[in-house]
């Protein structure tokens, strides 16, 4: 980025100047999502909680509302009156650090969050099988291995530094783009290949929250949605197991909780790629009143929201990202503004592009053409 830019940015993270933007935010909601919290006594690398606490405080200072995910929806139904520029926060998977971390500080600013959890993750039936993947890359004493994944052979050499993350992503990508089974079958070689033994239980960085800890939390403002019950991409999966996933990871998160939220979170969650109407149907037989995506990042509109039957099931979300700044720039309209006017420079080029095509299509103006005849 540029020096200019670069500051230009920076200062429309200044609050006052974020204000001018707060009309493209009219009628819209952010919904973020957030991962992981950092905590380094755990080995837990994920966001600062100083990043997380310092939002909140420029939301607490602009006066955002922010609100659960249930009244955001209520307000996109017109149950409710629809609020401006309100923002819910999500977290994804249950892990342990977002009850030890991330509560405390929602809970600091009384501020509500919503968890999803993967319940099997919870129940201590399994860990989750991307930070097994990540675990036996990280662990590994071979330098090379190669894995078969549905019906291809992954070489993997881990000499160069920095290797291990980056492939270990690889690897978790290729995953997703195999059926489940596959995929299963896949991280099970990985195990052979890699020579590691996983220890039944997760290590404590990649430990679930405890069930007490999600109701202990539950009477202090954080609430908790279905995230499946191992986290496959659905539309992997074949009818049964879709099925299964949604309605056992309700019954055992309604088991458990005693307010669980009726909104279910995607594995995965990209819109168009990894679910379809088929768990669209199965969340409605169960009485569940939407679900939320994780791609494409975008505010949430009454307009989306009321577009068809299907929309409260594929509510987007934006990712919390990294820093202040980022974050900032997406409640604030700034993102929004920006992505407008790309938005718009890009359909000016297009119409552009069609006018010169069409101009060449018809040729010459006529004029133009009778003085090239009479050369
Ligand atoms: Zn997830």
């Amino acid at each position: 980025m540029s020096s200019i830019v670069q500051r230009l940015s920076d200062l429309l993270a200044v609050p006052w100047a974020t204000r001018p933007f707060a009309p493209v935010m009219r009628g819209r909601a952010s919904i973020l999502v957030l991962h992981r919290l950092a905590d380094p006594d755990r080995g837990i690398v994920g966001l600062d909680p100083r990043v997380l606490r310092r939002a909140l405080e420029f939301l607490r200072r602009e006066r955002y509302p922010v609100v659960s995910l249930e009244r955001i929806f209520r307000g996109l139904a017109g149950e409710e009156p629809p609020l401006d520029r309100a923002v819910a926060f999500t977290l994804d998977d249950g892990t342990i650090d977002q009850a030890d971390v991330a509560a405390p500080i929602f809970a600091e600013f009384d501020y509500p969050a919503t968890i999803f959890v993967i319940t099997d993750f919870l129940d201590g039936k399994s860990w989750c099988w991307w930070h097994r993947v990540e675990y036996m890359f990280e662990s590994t004493r071979r330098r090379q291995f190669s894995v078969q994944l549905g019906g291809d052979e992954l070489a993997y050499h881990l000499d160069e530094a920095g290797a291990r993350p980056r492939l270990a992503r690889h690897f978790m990508e290729r995953c997703k783009r195999v059926s489940e089974a596959e995929k299963l079958q896949g991280v099970e070689r990985l195990a052979a290949a890699a020579e590691v033994e996983l220890p039944e239980r997760p290590p404590a960085r990649y430990a679930p929250m405890s069930w007490d800890a999600l109701r202990a939390w539950e009477a202090r403002g954080i609430t908790f949605g279905p995230h499946s019950l191992t986290h496959p991409v659905l539309s992997r999966t074949d009818d049964a197991q879709s099925e299964r996933e949604i309605a056992g990871s309700w019954a055992r998160l309604s088991a458990e909780a005693s307010r669980p939220v009726p909104i279910f979170c995607y594995p995965n969650g990209h819109t168009g790629r990894d679910f379809g109407p088929r768990e669209v149907s199965t969340l409605r037989q169960l009485g569940l009143r939407g679900a939320v995506t994780n791609w494409p990042h975008n505010w949430v509109s009454a307009g989306g929201f009321r577009s068809s039957p299907d929309a409260p099931f594929a509510v987007p979300r934006i990712d919390f990202g990294a820093d202040h700044r980022g974050f900032v720039h997406s409640v604030s309209g700034v993102w929004r503004t920006k992505h407008m006017v790309r938005t718009h420079i890009e359909m000016s080029r297009a119409e552009l592009a069609l006018a010169a095509q069409e101009a060449r299509r018809q040729g010459p103006p006529s004029s133009a053409r009778a003085g090239s005849g009479a050369v």
